[in-house]
């Protein structure tokens, strides 16, 4: 039984990956920034809540002390919480944008780190996108190829960089990067595209459930690695 904290839980592919995680018998902490939101989504799955604003330093460094109090280590960290970060093309859409979806790796990883260093099987998804993804992007046969969202884009290369850059510098922790496939939830609304957040989910917990000699710093979907 592993102890597991997913960030931006409250809904969609978070949600979804809490709810399978606990299928599996794991101990699964929602972090939500949304007391409201998160509590509710909690209590429908049986899982735990906390507070945890991805964007806060210091509702972060709370959430991960309160898991560290009670469980004494984290085995499972998901960095899911991420936003579109569509709309102006100027500096505060872009520090919105990169803050939630890749400083955001840094604030909680750096959290968790004491925590997961107590765990005999750290393992860290990092839920990225292919739309991050160079090869995709500038492959004209590529759904990337026309997607409008730089800084989507951009902040999703990030959180792939940081990920093999974590996983070069703790090699005790496994850190993947994970595309999860294209899924309608909230995020993709607007072009009402993607499949059931339940079949990526599944992709994130098979990523999230590795053995502990399983791989470390890649990027992967349902298929296998994602170029870089
Ligand atoms: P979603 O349904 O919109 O869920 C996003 C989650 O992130 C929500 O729980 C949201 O909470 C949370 N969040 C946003 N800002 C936050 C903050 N500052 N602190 C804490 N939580 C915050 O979208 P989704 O599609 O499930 O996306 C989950 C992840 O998958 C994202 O990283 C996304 O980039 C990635 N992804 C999605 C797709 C896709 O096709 N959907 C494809 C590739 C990758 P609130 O409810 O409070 O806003």
């Amino acid at each position: 039984m592993a102890v597991a904290l997913i960030t931006g839980a409250n809904k969609g592919i978070g949600f979804e990956t809490a709810k399978q995680l606990l299928e599996l018998g794991h101990v699964v902490y929602i972090g939500a920034r949304d007391v409201d939101r998160g509590e509710k989504a909690a209590a429908a799955l049986g899982a735990r809540f906390v507070q945890l604003d991805v964007t806060e330093d210091a509702s972060v460094s709370s959430a991960l002390g309160t898991i560290d109090s009670s469980e004494g280590r984290l085995d499972i960290l998901v960095n899911n919480a991420g936003v579109l970060g569509h709309g102006a093309t100027d500096g505060p859409t872009a520090l919105h944008a990169f803050d939630t979806n890749a400083v955001s790796v840094v604030r909680v990883t750096e959290a968790a780190l004491p925590s997961l260093r107590k765990s005999s099987n750290p393992t860290v998804v990092n839920v990225s996108s292919s739309a991050g993804s160079f090869w995709a992007v500038t492959n004209p046969d590529r759904p990337e190829f026309g997607l409008p969202l730089a800084f989507y884009s951009a902040s999703k290369a990030a959180v792939t960089m940081l990920t093999v850059q974590y996983a070069k510098a703790h090699l005790g922790i496994k850190f993947n990067a994970v595309e999860p496939g294209t899924t309608a939830t909230d995020l993709t609304a607007v072009f009402g595209v993607g499949r059931a957040p339940e079949e990526s989910a599944k992709v994130v917990v098979r990523w999230a459930t590795l053995d502990a000699d399983g791989p470390t710093g890649t990027f992967q979907d349902e298929s296998g690695e994602v170029p870089w």
